[in-house]
């Protein structure tokens, strides 16, 4: 199997790049996103969906109508979900000149381990990635109550996305960027990591609305990554900006191979 690369892209100045996010259009985190990319470069499409579209996972809307809304030039929100936005973004707004990178974010909470399945954030980056095009996702770490650290992610992500794309990676991944919950001086570096475990709604709260019906919120907990391994996890709990290759593939290799030893005609 030949593996296909991104060449390496050194220069960004001059080339497009597509945003998109899962807070929506309105959301501080894509204005953050926005920062980001115009320190790049200036030829910028933001695509963002019209509401808040946090855990859609890679969700496609197959049975309602998408109409984009053009807001300003370049800039339009899409009733539908990340992926609708990145498909609707380069399969028909930028048809005629596809973007060069896709950025997705600054998504307001972090994207570690399993999250990423989940993630409206990660699915707008990974649908990109399908279409073909280098993407990145970025997520910023917070406490409930605390101010939220955007100058870390405006700080650090031009670099993150300069440096990657130079040196180039695979076709069929995508790089997902979490930013710790410290201040951009505070941030003790990067750290390339691999997904860890922290598996979020083990803490179902049950309430009753105000009619008196019973109803389920799935709250926020997450279980702790006991990993020794560098995880993505560990690093933004340590101070790190944790950057991770995922893989569209989920084939497990070892198990493909045991099971081809049990069903051997396959
Ligand atoms: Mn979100």
């Amino acid at each position: 199997m030949t593996v296909e690369k991104y060449p390496p892209l050194v220069e960004l100045k001059g080339k497009r790049i597509l945003l998109s996010n899962d807070d929506g259009i309105g959301a501080h985190g894509l204005i953050v996103l926005e920062k980001i990319a115009r320190s790049l470069s200036d030829d910028i499409w933001v695509v963002a969906p019209s509401a808040e579209r946090s855990g859609a996972g890679h969700s496609l809307t197959l049975h309602h109508p998408l109409r984009p809304v053009k807001l300003a030039d370049k800039r339009y929100a899409v009733d539908g979900t990340p992926t609708d936005c990145v498909l609707v973004a380069i399969n028909h707004l930028m048809k005629d000149h596809p973007p060069d990178l896709v950025l997705s974010g600054v998504n307001m909470g972090v994207n570690l381990g399993e999250d990423v399945h989940y993630s409206g954030t990660v699915a707008a980056a990974m649908e990109g990635t399908l279409l073909g095009f280098r993407a990145v996702a970025f997520s910023q770490d917070f406490e409930d109550g605390d101010a939220i650290h955007w100058d870390t992610a405006l700080r650090h992500g031009p670099d993150i996305v300069r440096v990657a794309c130079a040196a180039g990676w695979r076709k069929h991944v995508l790089i997902n960027v979490n930013f710790p919950n410290l201040g951009p001086d505070a941030v003790k570096g990067v750290r390339v990591a691999r997904q860890g475990k922290h598996k979020i709604g083990d803490d179902l709260v049950h309430r009753h609305d105000p009619r008196g019906r019973p109803y389920i919120w799935i709250a926020g907990r997450r279980l702790a990554d006991a990993s020794a391994e560098a995880t993505d996890l560990n690093a933004v709990r340590d101070g790190f900006i944790s950057v991770t290759p995922l893989n569209i593939d989920l084939t497990h290799d070892d198990t493909l191979l045991g099971l081809k030893r049990v069903f051997p005609s396959s």
